[in-house]
């Protein structure tokens, strides 16, 4: 065999992101790839001293918002400084095809980006691989923008010449390489869509070669089961794998639901369906103000999708036009206005439009660790990469699970954490050669301490990348060291089951 390495990572113990437990190896990587993993010998063109240090896959954030985030700011540090190596973007249905209907959501978040248009998912992701991010980029497809392109937001059923639109841009997407389709089932237009419009276009996917069915259900409140049933029947009929959004129960009088959500996955997958989920690491979410009015939150009568909330749970995250907004509670607004919390927030959405984002308080920490410690959970941060004060998930959420949900409360062991933010993630997204240390696999790989690594972005200072966290390789090249980024840009599009 070659003994030439371009890089070896040495005396590290490596978690190989099966979930099995750590082993004390060095890695040897060449070119894009690891090529070597045990005792080498020989020296590295380059060499990183790793011993009592963790060497693990790349993390894969399979839950982002980050479509727009990747051309704009090519060297994604909120991601990359966190161990994140691949990014999935495209969920809770808003994607980038139809450029149009993409563009007008996703200026939300980036009020002043003007890019050239791409054509289709192919385009988009030509695009990504002409602007190489420091991280790798795989697509779903989101629904929402697909129904906006096709038949703007009317509240209806599509007729047929509009579902022929639709299902024409889900066999581009998915001959693309796009990874699955996503749906936002409480936003505009998405919540306009019933559970058969949902099911034809998952059948497309499903015949124009395969992904998943990636689902913000319907209802993450009152109605958490029946929006969980809704996503099992989606994914059986169209005959594709689930995978829930932020699973979570949002709204105090529904805390404790999770274990009945957590049932039925089981027995979908006691039948033989693939059903998993994804989760951020925190108690908050976080939305535009926009969906949280639509819902109903403020209104004890009507509690939608996002359960019931009250001013001082809401904490403006991002007010393009009123940067003094930012960081304050809408109780707070609201006492200063003289007007009641559903009034402040018509307010503030006057003002700003959709692209006020909030932090919203709505989960129960209890829920939080049930759902972590279940084996049908990944890691997704659900980032939204706008504002003075995102939700702090953007800088910190792999190194929280990491920090404090292994190593300080122990809700998992480190072997089972870094699987399900590497192995089974590559697995479910079907991102080839990645989420594993093996030779062959790419060299997408996270140097970290296990004793050290925290996060330390927080509600009022979100925008602090994590501690702990010594080295972050892409295909082969490094893109942060000691918690400082390279400037590399290795980073490429990812097409489903392609290398
Ligand atoms: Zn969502």
């Amino acid at each position: 065999m070659d003994e030439r390495f371009d890089l070896v990572i040495r005396g590290g113990t490596v978690y190989d992101g099966t979930g099995a437990p750590g082993v004390r190896a060095d890695v040897g990587v060449r070119s894009d790839r690891v090529v070597a993993v045990g005792e080498i010998a020989a020296r590295g063109g380059e060499e990183t001293d790793a011993r009592g240090l963790a060497v693990t896959p790349g993390f894969i954030d399979v839950h982002s918002h980050d479509d727009y985030a990747v051309l704009l700011e090519p060297e994604m540090e909120f991601k990359t400084l966190q161990g994140v190596t691949s990014d999935v973007v495209g969920n809770c249905g808003s994607g980038v095809v139809p450029f149009d209907a993409g563009l007008i959501r996703f200026r939300r978040m980036h009020p002043a980006a003007n890019p050239e248009p791409w054509d289709g998912f192919a385009g988009y992701l030509e695009r990504v691989d002409a602007v190489r991010p420091s991280c790798n980029v795989a697509v779903l497809m989101g629904h929402g923008s697909l129904r906006r392109g096709a038949m703007g937001l009317e509240p209806r059923a599509p007729a047929p010449d509009e579902m022929r639109r639709m299902t024409a841009w889900v066999r581009e997407g998915v001959e693309a390489g796009a990874v699955g389709l996503s749906t936002g089932l409480i936003y505009e237009p998405g919540r306009y869509a019933g559970t058969d419009e949902v099911i034809a276009l998952g059948r497309e996917v499903a015949a124009a070669g395969g992904g998943l069915y990636a689902t913000h259900m319907r209802n993450e409140a009152d109605g958490l089961l029946d929006a969980v049933r809704e996503a099992i029947r989606i994914g059986e009929e169209a005959g594709v794998p689930v995978q829930i959004s932020h699973h979570k129960a949002s709204g105090r009088l529904n805390w404790g639901r999770v274990r009945d959500s957590l049932g039925l996955i089981e027995q979908a997958r006691a039948r033989g369906l693939d059903v998993t989920a994804d989760q951020y690491p925190y108690t908050a979410g976080s939305t535009s103000l926009f969906a949280v009015l639509q819902n109903g939150s403020f209104r004890s009568d009507s509690p939608g999708g996002l359960g019931r909330l009250e001013g001082a749970d809401v904490l403006i995250a991002f007010a393009p036009t009123h940067a003094e907004w930012e960081g304050r509670r809408l109780a707070a607004l609201a006492a200063e206005w003289g007007l009641d919390d559903e009034a402040t927030a018509r307010r503030v959405v006057e003002a700003e439009g959709e692209a006020c984002f909030v932090v919203v308080f709505t989960m129960d920490e209890a829920d939080v660790k049930t759902v972590m410690a279940h084996p049908t959970t990944m890691i997704g941060s659900d980032g939204v990469p706008a504002g003075g004060k995102p939700h702090p998930r953007l800088y910190g959420c792999f190194a929280r699970v990491l920090g404090h949900y292994v190593r300080e409360v122990q809700v998992l062991d480190l072997p089972t954490a870094i699987h399900r933010m590497t192995g089974m993630p590559a697995a479910k997204f079907e991102l080839r050669d990645r989420g594993v240390i093996r030779p062959g696999a790419f060299a997408d790989l996270v140097v970290f301490d296990p004793a050290r690594i925290a996060d330390v972005a927080t509600y009022d200072e979100p925008r602090r990348s994590p501690a702990g966290i010594h080295a972050v390789y892409v295909n082969g090249i490094a893109v942060a060291r000691e918690g400082r980024h390279t400037g590399a840009r290795p980073g490429r599009a990812l097409r489903r089951g392609r290398a």
